[in-house]
């Protein structure tokens, strides 16, 4: 199937995952995971009404960004970002999904300051409690949104997680569950810089149960582009 196609399919599937928990399927934004993907092809999910392009890796990003600079593309940060790259990235991306740690959230908050901007982010959370995913505790998110307070130059718009990869995505039902969960309790405790508008989540394998919990932005990279081959971090 072609890059239209695929799109075409996921965001009948986006509908009616929607549809059957009675939300509005126009609340769901779609960021197609371009990682390792060329920049034609990138080119060819905009151009199919992609809107949001995610990239893991900040080289890569920059190199599609140059490439895509005709476009109205935006672009999301989502990957493992290190903090001596950001200030390559701070002016090029709409949001950054995983700020998971405080020293990383102030070299956000410092390098938005000197381009005199405001980073959307969002915090990435470890639920499945794997080792290997990035991402904070549930139970330091108070804490850690308190300490975004002193961020002038961060505002926080939601929580991102990576769900373990399970065969059968009713097996992580129970992550997106607590996620939103967790969102919902965050919501009205309005703390400063923090507003609490997208929950990122739901991949490939388990978007369709992650919107029926109450995902908002779901990351699509294998259903879009095809099987990636070659090995990421
Ligand atoms: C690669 C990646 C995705 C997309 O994964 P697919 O299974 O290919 O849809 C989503 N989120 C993050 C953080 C990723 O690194």
């Amino acid at each position: 199937m072609s890059i239209k196609e695929n799109i075409d399919s996921i965001l009948n599937k986006v509908e009616k995952a929607a549809k059957k928990v009675g939300r509005d399927p126009a609340d769901i934004m779609v960021v197609a995971v371009s990682k390792t993907v060329d920049s034609n092809r990138a080119l060819k999910a905009v151009e199919s009404g992609i809107v949001n392009l995610g990239e893991n890796r900040v080289q890569e990003l920059i190199k599609k960004y140059d490439s895509l600079t005709d476009t109205d593309v935006k672009w999301h940060m989502i990957g493992h970002l290190q903090r001596n790259k950001v200030k390559y990235i701070i002016d090029k991306v709409e949001m950054i999904h995983s700020v998971e740690s405080l020293k990383l959230a102030k070299e956000i908050n410092k390098r938005a300051s000197q381009n005199n901007l405001l980073a959307k982010v969002l915090v990435e959370l470890n639920i499945g409690g794997e080792e290997s995913k990035f991402g904070i505790s549930e139970e330091s998110i108070y804490e850690f949104l308190e300490s975004m307070e002193e961020f002038e130059n961060i505002k926080v718009m939601g929580l991102m997680t990576v769900a373990p990869f399970c065969e059968d995505p009713e097996d992580v039902r129970w992550v997106f569950k607590k996620m939103k969960n967790i969102f919902d309790k965050v919501s009205v405790m309005n703390f400063k810089n923090t507003e609490m508008k997208y929950l990122s989540m739901g991949m490939t394998n388990d978007f369709e149960i992650a919107i029926e919990e109450g995902s908002n932005i779901i990351r699509v990279g294998t259903a879009i582009f095809g099987a990636r081959n070659y090995k990421e971090d």
